[in-house]
């Protein structure tokens, strides 16, 4: 699979990828971010899938950036093959390889 983006455009709540193939489509911000591939995100969302007992009772509480609606701040390309995300709750360090990208979009 050699396809790259030739077209990124922001709709809405929505980041649109155009390929090279002809093919186009369309990711939400939420997805994006749940998808984050940077190491801190990947040990956060591993600690929130295996709740200890001690903060099993403890609401969760969302700094003031969670709290604000999740956009798309800037994307960089990487190489030839991936684009870094620079989410507006502070996370930056995601790199989305194109192919990560096509499966997503799949
Ligand atoms: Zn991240």
């Amino acid at each position: 699979m050699n396809e790259i983006p030739t077209d990124l455009k922001i709709i809405g709540d929505k980041l649109q990828i155009s390929w090279s193939d002809g093919a186009s489509h369309q990711y939400g911000f939420s997805q994006l971010r749940s998808a984050c591939p940077c190491a801190t995100c990947r040990e956060k969302r591993k600690e929130e899938t295996a709740p200890t007992a001690a903060d099993s009772l403890a609401l969760p509480v969302l700094s003031a950036a969670e709290a604000q609606p999740l956009t798309i701040q800037g994307m960089q390309p990487v190489g030839n093959y991936a684009y870094s995300i620079n989410f507006s709750d502070g996370c930056d360090k995601g790199i989305y390889t194109f192919e990560f990208l096509r499966q997503l979009g799949g």
